[in-house]
């Protein structure tokens, strides 16, 4: 089936986080696919950026500054919140993602001693092998030594171990969401609430979260996502028009899986109608269209 894109992808990884791909792998692809725009959103972390603006122009990539923080709101949800248009020297966001970051190891050290008291043991040093930047640990990595293990099947190590209530799950208390908001609009980007279908809050809680997440200053909301269905496209587009937020579009890819596709770089465009963050990131020409054959 033959489907259109256009050529903006604000919402990716590379090893500076949980992605599998090196900066200069990532752009290869991102070019491949007449990627234009991209915002690299790292976990917790903004230290890929530098790298990243030095290498784009090579790849004839815009490169936008992105971040992706971990929220724990009201409680221990877990929400990803996405800063574009960030500066990548600010010093109050680089001191705070380096004290989130600096939780992931000892978080590793519980899910790894979690998931011995199952019998599966070595998860630790496993999670590591995966993970170039260890500060960086994420339950990614547990999950690709889960899978290559095979204690898992591609995309099942997270419903069977990981995920919260399963065995191997250790809830963590990440960044309030009023403070993640405030580092990434003092360093001059917009907020975005990642994913939101993903969470698989009620319509009441997804509603709250957004009236919470206004009243800090949050601007955006990922409408187009890699996990989102098409029902989930339309029911997210209808709430970012009825709270009157910006919508935002990302592939928020992390590695070639053969159980799915995701290409970084493009994305569906956003439904007709809605404001979208692109004003103000300066991205200027979303009218032209980059044609794909595959699904
Ligand atoms: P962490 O920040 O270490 O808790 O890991 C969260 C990351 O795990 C997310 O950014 C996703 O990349 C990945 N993740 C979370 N849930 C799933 C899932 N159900 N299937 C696959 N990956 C997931
Ligand atoms: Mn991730
Ligand atoms: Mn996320
Ligand atoms: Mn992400």
């Amino acid at each position: 089936m033959s489907k259109t894109f256009i050529p903006i992808d604000l919402h990716c990884h590379s090893t500076y986080s949980d992605g599998s791909l090196t900066l200069p792998e990532l752009f290869e692809m991102v070019q491949k696919n007449n990627g234009r725009y991209l915002a690299l959103t790292d976990h917790d972390t903004v230290a890929g950026l530098a790298e990243a603006h030095a290498l784009a122009p090579q790849y004839n990539i815009n490169l936008i500054s992105g971040v992706e923080i971990s929220v724990s709101w009201r409680g221990n949800n877990l929400v990803h919140i996405v800063g574009l248009g960030v500066d990548a020297n600010n010093q109050q966001l680089i001191d705070n993602l380096n004290s989130l970051r600096a939780q992931r190891i000892e978080r590793g050290r519980k899910i790894a001693d979690k998931l011995a008291r199952i019998g599966i043991h070595g998860a630790f040093e496993g999670a590591m092998s995966y993970c170039k930047n260890p500060e960086a640990l994420s339950r990614t990595h547990f999950n690709d030594w889960l899978v290559a293990k095979e204690y898992a099947k591609a995309g099942k190590a997270f419903d069977k171990y990981l995920a919260p209530g399963k065995a191997g799950y250790v809830a963590q208390k990440w960044a309030e969401l009023e403070d993640a908001v405030k580092w990434i609009k003092d360093s001059g980007g917009i907020a975005i609430i990642a994913h939101p279908a993903r969470y698989k809050f009620t319509r009441t809680k997804l509603g709250n979260l957004i009236t919470d997440f206004k009243a800090c200053g949050g601007s955006g909301i990922e409408v187009i996502s890699s996990s989102h269905s098409l029902q989930d496209e339309e029911y997210i587009a209808s709430l970012c028009q009825h709270y009157g937020l910006l919508a935002s579009i990302g592939s928020d890819f992390h590695k070639n899986e053969s159980y799915r596709t995701i290409r970084p770089g493009i994305n569906k465009a956003p439904p007709h109608g809605l404001a979208t963050v692109f004003d103000f990131l300066g991205i200027t020409d979303t009218s032209f269209e980059v044609e794909t054959h595959d699904k």
